[in-house]
């Protein structure tokens, strides 16, 4: 036979794999696809609807002009960047010029930086007076580097937070917006940080949770996804079925599905114990899809404990994806009958924030961010241990009305809470605030500003 007729005789058989060859053998997307079209401030009105898109161009009317700096310490990858690629062309469209600038350094710097980040999030370290050098070395290189002269600068996490030391003179204000979990910080690193925060104007935390005391207004913003890209967006039914057969799922019976990075902390074994206990009674599928393990040395480990859980179980499929996977993993999300999230530790959780839009019924375990988002028995249910996510696994397969009802109730959560647009507005309302804009009842705006009164402080 020909080189195209082997080829063509190899893809044949390749497509005729059966259900359960495919799961030892998903087919999984090796080069990333074309970036999308950024999406415009009118595709959001068929999801917020026209009032709220008004609400956005009324609260920028008088904004228009102003000038926003935004600056954090990476232009691609992690959540912050994919925020920021969204808000700042949004908040642009509405007229208020928004410049996205990113600070620089070298090795040493992002090493200490890495270190500040796990130490805040409680890891031991040791704090070293070169440490602090090499920190506010490069602080000050970018501070002789870059220009602040914009009515409203907003620094992103750690990272650039020392860049407030220019703000002597100017009459701009600035914000410091906290990403990250400082509910339990290294007191160092944290007493090292503290002064440089407490000299902006605002902070902003992603829980009431994360928050410190500190001797400026605090404000509470949750993350956000966005409704319209690739991970979020409506797909068709046929794109769901090819992703399916790609990964050898069976749509007739139940999914029950984990989006997670191989990580301890999202407790994958956790989550195939408490499927196991459930398939005592109900009959599912389990899929395991995350990322990350090729290239993370832990990642990998986590991975083969995790295969060799599922090693004699045909119904776990465990998919190790590649990063421009957006699109498939948004198809997952969709095809499943039910979202997990059982991690042991969370930042906000985005997992959680996506299959909650996507009206999936949800367990996820009551830590990090996850709390704020599902409301036990309203937007979805909280767990604590193996057995209680086995118990929902199993009600929530065998009671598929209440079910529903927690999806729908979620997928109204995040649109009220958690979508881009609400992002958007809380900045506005939030620059409407510090630049005097608010006119007849500042209370009013700042309420509407916090969902969590215990964060409220101006
Ligand atoms: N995610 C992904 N590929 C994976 C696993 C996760 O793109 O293989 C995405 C997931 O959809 C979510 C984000 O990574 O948008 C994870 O955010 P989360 O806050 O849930 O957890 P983190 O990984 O930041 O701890």
């Amino acid at each position: 036979m020909s080189e195209d007729g082997n080829q063509a005789k190899a893809r044949l058989q390749e497509a005729q794999l059966s259900t359960q060859e495919r799961r030892k053998k998903p087919r999984i997307s090796q080069t990333p696809p074309a970036p999308p079209p950024r999406p415009k401030l009118e595709d959001y009105c068929s999801i917020i609807g026209k009032p709220q898109l008004e609400e956005l161009r009324y609260l920028a009317d008088d904004l228009r002009g102003k000038t926003v700096k935004m600056v954090n310490s990476t232009a691609v990858g992690g959540g912050v960047a994919e925020i920021l690629n969204r808000l700042a062309p949004l908040l642009e469209e509405l007229g208020v010029a928004t410049h996205w600038e990113v600070i620089t350094g070298g090795n040493d710097f992002f090493e200490v930086t890495k270190a500040f980040h796990n130490a805040l999030h409680g890891a031991p370290y040791v704090l070293t007076r070169e440490a602090q050098e090499v920190f506010l070395a490069h602080t000050e290189q970018n501070r002789m580097r870059m220009k602040f002269e914009e009515d409203l600068v907003v620094i992103h996490d750690p990272q650039p937070a020392g860049l407030v030391a220019s703000r002597k003179d100017r009459p701009g204000k600035w914000i410091w917006r906290c990403h990250i979990d400082l509910s339990n910080p290294h007191p160092e690193v944290w007493g090292f940080l503290r002064p440089m925060v407490e000299q902006y104007d605002a902070a902003i935390f992603s829980s009431p949770a994360f928050a410190r005391s500190l001797s400026i207004p605090q404000y509470l913003f949750y993350p956000c996804i966005d409704p319209l890209s690739e991970k979020n967006k409506d797909l068709e039914e046929g794109y769901l079925q090819k992703v399916c057969d790609d990964f050898g799922i069976d749509r007739s019976r139940p999914i029950v599905t984990q989006i997670s990075r191989f990580d301890r902390l999202k407790d994958p074994l956790g989550v195939i114990q408490a499927y196991k206990m459930a398939k005592n009674y109900v009959d599912c599928q389990l899929v395991l899809a995350g990322g990350g393990a090729s290239d993370d040395p832990e990642g990998s480990v986590v991975l083969k404990e995790v295969q060799e859980a599922a090693a004699d179980d045909p119904d776990i499929i465990i998919l190790d994806l590649p990063p421009w996977s957006a699109l498939e993993i948004n198809a997952l999300q969709r095809a499943s009958t039910l979202m997990v999230q059982k991690s042991l530790k969370e930042g906000f959780g985005l997992t959680v924030t996506e299959a909650l839009w996507k009206a999936k019924p949800t367990i996820a375990a009551a830590v990090g961010g996850i709390p704020s988002q599902i409301i036990h028995k309203l937007t979805g249910m909280l767990v604590h241990s193996v057995e209680g996510c086995a118990y929902q696994i199993r009600y929530l397969l065998t009671h598929p009305e209440f079910a529903a009802q927690l999806g729908k109730n979620g997928r109204e959560h995040v649109k009220e809470n958690l979508l881009i647009t609400t992002n958007v507005r809380r900045w506005l309302l939030l620059f409407r605030i510090l630049l005097g804009l608010v006119a007849a009842d500042p209370g009013r705006e700042g309420a509407a500003l916090e969902p969590a009164p215990a964060l409220k402080n101006c």
